[in-house]
């Protein structure tokens, strides 16, 4: 699958909020949007009136984007939460937080969501004892997630995690730093997914 290569801070900007996809140097005032906090393009200082329809496209983008996916791949994690009982808008946020690239985000073995994405299609992490090279594979309670591969990827994932270590660890997984592992306790919960996205909306607009 194929993943966004252009400026990711633009996306931030379109977005008028952090979408936190330039690991630490989000948090630091080099961030684009703290020193430009306007839309990219030409024209943006033009004031134009947002539809409704464009509110509700605006959300489903900010999804997309804090995720890295395209339009495919969230139309198909769509159709699977609506598939699942209870809520959708939280079925989508839950699946969409259960992936491996994601889980490599939130335990802080990886500076990026780009890191994360390339050590899993790298081939360098684990699943229960088991290589796994697909971003999107859905990790489920009790999975054990680790790395392997050379010392240098090893290394690597430890510059991470003291970059990272200020990060809160999301309450349904437990990392053990030491050994580079870390177990998945729970399923995530909506009050444990942090992005301020209006899930509703979302569903919404992909109703339609
Ligand atoms: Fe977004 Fe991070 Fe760029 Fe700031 S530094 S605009 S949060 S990607």
């Amino acid at each position: 699958m194929g993943r966004y290569t252009g400026n990711k801070c633009k996306l931030c900007r379109r977005e008028a909020m952090k979408l936190f996809l330039k690991g630490q140097r989000c948090f630091t005032d080099k961030c684009a949007l703290s020193r430009r906090d306007y839309p990219p393009g030409q024209h943006s200082f033009r004031r134009r009136k947002i539809s409704e329809y464009g509110i509700h496209l605006r959300e489903k983008q900010k999804v997309k984007r804090i995720y890295g996916l395209f339009e495919r791949q969230f139309k198909n994690t769509f159709k699977d939460a609506e598939r699942m009982k209870g809520n959708t808008g939280e079925n989508l946020l839950q699946l969409l937080e259960r992936r491996l690239d994601n889980v490599f985000v939130s335990t802080g073995f990886a500076l990026s969501r780009n890191h994360a994405r390339q050590l899993v299609s790298h081939g360098h992490v684990q699943v229960n004892g088991r290589r796994v090279d697909k971003p999107s594979f859905r990790v489920k309670v009790d999975d054990v997630i680790g790395v392997i591969g050379r010392e240098k990827i090893r290394k690597g994932v430890m510059v991470a995690l003291e970059e990272n270590r200020a990060q809160p660890i999301p309450e349904w997984m437990t990392v053990n730093k030491e050994a580079i592992e870390a177990t998945i306790t729970a399923l995530p919960q909506r009050e444990e997914i942090p992005h301020p996205i209006q899930e509703q909306l979302v569903v919404e607009i992909c109703s339609r």
